[in-house]
């Protein structure tokens, strides 16, 4: 079990790339925390700089308080899971779990019982005696696992350990990561595109762009409250609706429609956001953001109602989560209640401009209020 402290990591590969910038990140002792982001944002430079496989060239990184930019990865006590599994496809599950045992010069009644065990714990132990090819995916990917486990490292790095599988297995994986990790409490670092992926697993979410960190926080944090409109459009699906606004009076306007308070510049130019499930349709024009139901999608417990919006200068179309029972006829006229307290404003740079909500005030309905802009 570890703590593991980022202080300003960077990396620029030879040739000049700058694949990571000035990360600061400190993991819990037994924390689980998911480093997020698109292809390209630096995810596995910084997975591969704290499992020492790539150098690190800016800042220092430190396993229990003690800095080992300059360890060989074996001596940083880190297991790594890849995608690929790396399996050895020769040998049996056993042998391949208990590979790093022996290179360690472990007993054999230790190497014998500590297989056995992690065997156990992953449902693996009527496989031993198998190869590799003799596996399905997922049970590859668990003597993976299984392998990490044995060597009771002081922390777990996960490169896109479930990207090779398919969508149902990949769901249960993430259900057998998650209970094994808060069973055996071991500090762990998982790196992956997929935004459900990084909502289910993380204690802490750390969302990246472009080799810097956007945000970090627990995933409702950053759902709720991202601190920018990458984050906004990254995590959630589908994802949050942006409605160009103007400020006027302490107010953001959607045209005429006041939709929330707003300390910007007067005559600024903000982007309101707003969730799918903080808004509703109403068949009537109760209130005064009228639209179109342009497309209606049933999804079985939820219903998607895309409405398309009129607005001077710009059409916007924006999802409404609705229950069934609650969804309009296809092609008729709706009009949208928002939520004000749960909108979020973005400065013209996409930056979170709004206040962070109190705890127990988001849950008031407040609908957007007509007015003169
Ligand atoms: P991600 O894991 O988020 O997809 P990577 O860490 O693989 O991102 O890559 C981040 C950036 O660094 C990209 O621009 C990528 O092209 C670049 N990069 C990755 N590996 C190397 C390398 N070995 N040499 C030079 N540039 C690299």
């Amino acid at each position: 079990m570890a703590e593991v402290t980022l202080q300003g990591l960077g990396k620029v590969y030879r040739g000049g790339t700058r694949a990571v910038e000035a990360v600061d990140l400190h993991v819990a002792d037994g924390e689980f925390i998911v480093v997020v982001g698109p292809s390209g944002c630096g995810k596995s430079t910084l997975l591969r700089m704290i499992a020492g496989l790539e150098t690190i060239t800016e800042g220092t990184l430190l396993i229990d308080g003690r800095a080992v930019n300059r360890l060989e990865p074996a001596e940083r006590d880190i297991a790594m899971v890849f995608q690929n599994y790396a399996l050895y496809p020769h040998m049996t599950v056993f042998n391949n779990m208990a590979y790093g045992l022996r290179n360690r010069g472990e007993r054999r009644r230790v190497i014998d019982s500590k297989v056995h065990d992690a065997a156990e714990v992953l449902g693996l132990s009527e496989l031993l005696q198998r190869k590799p090819s003799q596996l399905s995916g997922g049970q590859r990917q668990r003597v993976a696992m299984g392998r990490a486990i044995v060597r009771e490292p002081k922390v777990f790095l996960f490169d896109e350990p479930l990207s090779n599988l398919d969508a149902k297995l990949r769901v249960q994986m993430r259900l057998e990561i998650k209970r094994l990790q808060r069973r055996i409490g071991t500090t762990s670092i998982y790196v992956t595109h997929d935004q459900v992926e990084a909502m289910t697993l993380a204690d802490r979410l750390v969302a990246m762009r472009g080799g810097k960190v956007e945000q970090i926080g627990a995933p409702m944090e950053l759902y709720e409250t991202p601190a920018s409109q990458f984050v906004a459009g990254f995590i959630g699906t589908p994802p949050m609706n942006m409605l160009p606004a103007r400020v006027s009076g302490g107010g953001a306007y959607f045209g005429e429609i006041r939709l929330t308070d707003c300390q910007q510049a007067e005559g600024s130019s903000v982007t309101v956001g707003i969730r799918p499930e903080h808004m509703t349709v109403e068949p009537h024009d109760r209130t005064p953001m009228l639209g179109r139901a342009e497309l209606i999608e049933r999804l079985g417990a939820e219903t998607l109602v895309h409405v398309s919006l009129s607005h001077p200068g710009a059409s916007v179309e924006v999802v409404v989560r609705c229950p069934e029972t609650q969804a309009p006829e296809e092609g008729s006229a709706v009009s949208l209640n928002l939520r004000a307290k749960r909108m979020v404003v973005f400065d013209p740079d996409g930056r979170r401009v709004s206040e962070v909500a109190e705890a127990g005030s988001a849950e008031e309905p407040g609908a957007a209020e007509p007015g003169a802009a």
